[in-house]
């Protein structure tokens, strides 16, 4: 068993804080950092700072001792986290899923991978081949995946430009029997050549991608690269490509005529008044944007295609629950945690959205399942305070006055709708609301109307390209009905530095990402339970009533003897079956006296 840390690395888990206040939490989590202790609990979620250098903490030996533990009798790990969503999905058939949240650089991407990997470890452990095919497929569609879909953006060099949802289907026996890959790309991203053109290739290989798709793959990428730099000139009054060579490479890579080629370039069909369809040139800056248009959304499809390709051949085929017995689910989402800028547009408006419905959901179930347990259980439930963001999630959604509601109005009307009017709609309707501040059209905002760009965006994002904004509250719902475990992620600088832990920065972090809250809602209830059979197992030699063994006359009064024993007993509520400890704090003592023996 790894050795548990000492008290010179801080708190590992924030629930142990002496006071839940943003100085205590933020000295604990430098603290840490400093200490090259870049993962802290919070109950049985993981608070994760970017090291922004390798660590060695992902071998064979941490995965072993993580293995089938317990959260408190290691050192928080995204292992950890990994192996208490793998066990509910075993032990209790649970569907799970693992919400990966943080802003750009913060490190998502890679702590799902290793969740991925952590999971592809411990399974299978009998080797049979066609799990191990299926797990193959599962990590090597990571790697086409963040080919096609990462970019190199000022906030991190390999930035996941789409957000990203996979499930793995387990047997009864707990082992990975297939998945499934929900995308939506955020961005459109010109290729980019960060990935190892061989590595790429025996990635789609081993996914079972043919020579003539592959070929295919290269085919449409060479065409967007070529389209993506065409350029136009204007001869007179026409609008013409330069260099005609590029159309005709278009062409023979799209296997068409270059003819079709420059005219879906330079003309568009219009309809007229008379129910006429003629051509109508482009201005150079018309053409200009349809071709970015059009390279964009071959992109997209390009990228809906391969995954579409990647989900087919991980689908779940031929399972039969009356043979194989419940199929069950651990999904793994990597999504933006809150995001504020200095200028917000709608894309952190969707995503703030998705955020606090996410916390929405954290508190429904930590409260609110807990509660049912502890009926269950006979224990007295004690009423803390936290903040319940419902009423922030009102604001944006309640039907007839939410902010979705009046921008769904505005979108019935794109083009006859201002700024002002829309603002003023949102003031009658939400001016009452305790977290509404009213915004008014800055003075020198141009005549320009940001809400109609705002509008006709979103207007087409519902209609035709994969929609954004409902990805969301999909995201959201799917994950509604099942367990779910947190890694926040924390950028610890701007400046990719594994020596600088910026101050300001992490606060604004902790802050967004609703940290403390995360603490205070855990601190509310009881952060760990066991059954007194197992608690008794693993605890009995700690005490000279229960070793070697107990003569008491039931397990609980055993387990009454140990708490006692330990002066742990106000810190603790007996249930009918289990033991419920309201700190983690009173476990450490535990594991750290049954490691000192
Ligand atoms: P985005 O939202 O832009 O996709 P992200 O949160 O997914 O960002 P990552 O791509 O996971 O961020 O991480 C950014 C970089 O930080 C990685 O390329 C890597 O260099 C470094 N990094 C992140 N996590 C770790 C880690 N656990 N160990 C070492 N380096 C890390
Ligand atoms: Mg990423």
């Amino acid at each position: 068993m790894a050795v548990l840390e000492g008290l010179e690395f801080g708190k590992s888990d924030f629930v142990l804080l002496d006071e839940v206040n943003i100085e205590q939490f933020m000295e604990n989590l430098k603290l840490r950092f400093e200490k090259a202790r870049i993962y802290t609990f919070i109950g049985e979620g993981v608070v994760s700072v970017n090291p922004y250098k390798q660590m060695d903490i992902y071998g064979k030996e941490e995965i072993n001792a993580y293995r089938g533990r317990e959260l408190y009798e290691n050192p928080p790990h995204l292992y950890a986290v990994a192996d208490a969503a793998y066990k509910a999905m075993k032990r209790r058939a649970k569907d799970t899923c693992i919400v990966v949240s943080g802003e750009s650089g913060a490190g998502k991407t890679e702590a799902s991978k290793y969740i991925m990997q952590y999971i592809a470890a411990i399974t299978n452990p009998s080797q049979r081949a066609e799990v191990e095919s299926v797990k193959n497929v599962l990590l090597k569609s990571n790697c086409v995946l963040e080919a096609f879909g990462n970019a190199k953006t000022n906030r991190n060099d390999n930035s996941s430009r789409f957000g990203k949802y996979m499930d793995i289907n387990f047997n009864f026996n707990g082992d990975p029997t297939g998945g499934h890959i929900n995308n939506y790309l955020l961005e459109k991203t010109s290729n980019n050549d960060r990935y190892s053109h061989n590595a790429v290739l025996s990635a789609l290989n081993v996914i079972g991608f043919s020579e003539e798709e592959i070929h295919s793959i290269y085919r449409i990428l060479g065409t967007i690269l070529i389209l993506g730099n065409l350029q136009f000139e204007t001869d007179r009054e026409s609008v013409l490509v330069v260099g005609m060579g590029d159309v005709s490479h278009i062409a023979e890579l799209t296997s068409t005529e270059p003819d079709n080629v420059t005219k879906s370039l330079l003309y568009r069909t219009v309809a007229t008044g008379g129910g006429e369809v003629i051509e109508k040139g482009h201005s150079e800056k018309e053409a200009c944007f349809g071709r970015d248009a059009f390279t964009k959304a071959l992109y997209e499809r390009l990228f809906g295609w391969i995954v579409g390709r990647i989900n087919a051949v991980i689908e779940v085929k031929d399972y039969n629950p009356v043979l194989h017995g419940k199929n069950t689910v651990i999904g793994v989402l990597d999504i933006y945690g809150f995001e504020i800028f200095d200028n917000n547009s709608f894309e952190q408006f969707c995503i703030n959205y998705c955020n606090e419905k996410l916390q929405q959901l954290f508190i429904q179930l930590i409260l609110c399942q807990e509660q049912d347990e502890y009926r269950r259980e006979g224990i007295i439930w004690q009423h803390i305070d936290y903040f319940n963001n419902q009423i922030i999630v009102d604001l944006v959604e309640q039907p007839h006055k939410g902010i979705i509601s009046v921008l769904d109005e505005a979108c019935l009307s794109v083009g006859k709708v201002t700024d002002t009017v829309c603002l003023e709609s949102m003031d009658v309707k939400l001016g009452q609301h305790p977290h509404y501040t009213s915004r008014k059209v800055g003075q020198n905002s141009t005549a320009s109307n940001r809400i109609n760009y705002i509008l006709f965006s979103l207007a087409m994002q519902l209609t035709q390209l994969h929609p954004s904004f409902l990805f969301f509250p999909i995201a959201v719902s799917l994950y509604n009905h099942r367990e779910p475990y947190y890694v926040r992620c924390i950028k610890p600088n701007d400046i990719k530095s594994p020596a600088l832990f910026d101050d300001a920065r992490c606060q604004h972090q902790v802050a967004y990402l609703g940290l403390l809250e995360n603490v205070r809602v855990r601190r509310a209830g009881f952060a760990c339970r066991q059954a007194y059979t197992r608690f008794l197992q693993r605890y009995k030699m700690t005490c000279e009533n229960t070793w070697p063994n107990h003569l008491m006359g039931t397990d609980r009064e055993a387990v009454e003897a140990i708490v006692t024993q330990h002066g742990f007993q106000d810190d603790v509520a007996y249930g009918h079956t289990m033991l419920f400890v309201r700190t983690p704090k009173s476990l450490f003592t535990l594991e750290q006296e049954r490691a000192a023996l």
